[in-house]
């Protein structure tokens, strides 16, 4: 089996008072092993909610359907202490804001030594002593007196580094990073890239990226899955996406790019409420035709899956 990850036509609807908020809406892809897929979309298109769904993290008003496949096992039916025993294991997630995932009142030694004593039973001394390794690895010097330090006496950018080592500490199988590089600056973002290409060096794993930055994926993703209101529009080889991308939002996407002219993406996001009927797209669309108020399905072009009736 080449893939660690495959998702079927997942649902994830919020349940509010009259109504309900589509934020995922019959998405399917897979992560292969050993890939970075980056997920990408605008804000607010439903790529962190599914980075959540993965690992079950939603509140209580959401209705989930589909399958989530890890290693032969549907994560939707686990019970939850069998789910537990994967989550920080064998699939680790790390979140979007460095600054506020980390407790305050625990020494950052403590916070990064836990999932190796809980998931790989190993003791506290010689976790530690892990610990240290891993922030000499992930440049977090000196290391010895960093691990009795505290979140707050950290910078941002350390801040993270110590997720990313809470993250890989028990070598997991696959890496679940979402908007890794929100608030970095564009030279911090290159220490990014560089940080997750060092994990991949050392550990045999698949990452999933969560991300709106453009410029980033293009650095770091094998493959891109792009996400709009809800559903994947299109997937392919990243070298293919940033040269020869198919669907009308991609193209869009990738334009509204300083480096390809700064061109806006006309409109504004539809409601994930009532979303667009047929391509949700098609308000925005400068292709669109009568046809378009049907939904096109995933279609296969060449090395692109594209959901556009442009392809049919
Ligand atoms: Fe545009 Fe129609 Fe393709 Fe949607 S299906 S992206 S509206 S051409």
């Amino acid at each position: 089996m080449n893939d660690v990850l495959v998702v079927k036509d997942l649902q994830v609807h919020f349940i509010l008072e009259n109504t309900s908020v589509k934020a995922v809406d019959g998405v399917s892809f897979n992560v292969r092993k050993g890939e970075n897929l980056a997920l990408i979309g605008e804000s607010g298109s439903g790529k962190s909610v599914l980075g959540m769904t993965i690992l079950r993290l939603l509140p209580k008003n959401v209705r989930v359907n589909g399958k989530i496949l890890f290693n032969g096992s549907n994560l939707l039916e686990l019970p939850e202490e069998e789910l537990r025993k994967i989550r920080g294991k064998e699939i680790a997630l790390i979140p979007q804001n460095p600054a506020t995932s980390l407790n305050p009142v625990l020494k950052i030694g403590i916070q990064i030594a836990e999932p190796m004593e809980v998931h790989l039973g190993i003791d506290k001394k010689i976790a530690i002593q892990k610990v240290i390794n891993l922030l000499k690895f992930f440049d977090i010097n000196p290391a010895e007196k960093r691990v009795n330090e505290y979140p707050h006496q950290f910078s941002g950018g350390m801040k993270q580094r110590a997720l990313v080592a809470m993250g890989t500490s028990t070598k997991p199988k696959l890496i679940i990073a979402d908007e890794p590089t929100k608030g970095v600056d564009v030279t911090k973002k290159l220490r990014v890239v560089e940080l997750f290409r060092r994990i991949k060096e050392n550990n045999k794993l698949s990452l999933l990226v969560i991300t709106h930055d453009l410029l980033f994926a293009e650095k770091l993703a094998d493959r891109i899955a792009v996400m709009y209101c809800g559903q994947i529009v299109e997937v392919c080889e990243a070298k293919t996406f940033f040269e020869e991308p198919l669907h009308p939002y991609s193209k869009a996407l990738l334009d509204s790019l300083p480096s390809r002219g700064l061109k806006p993406i006309k409109g504004c996001s539809p409601s994930m409420v009532n979303p667009p009927q047929g391509c949700r797209f098609h308000p925005r669309c400068e292709y669109a035709t009568s046809k378009c108020l049907e939904e096109p399905p995933l279609i296969s072009n060449g090395n692109n899956n594209v959901r556009c009736w442009l392809y049919d």
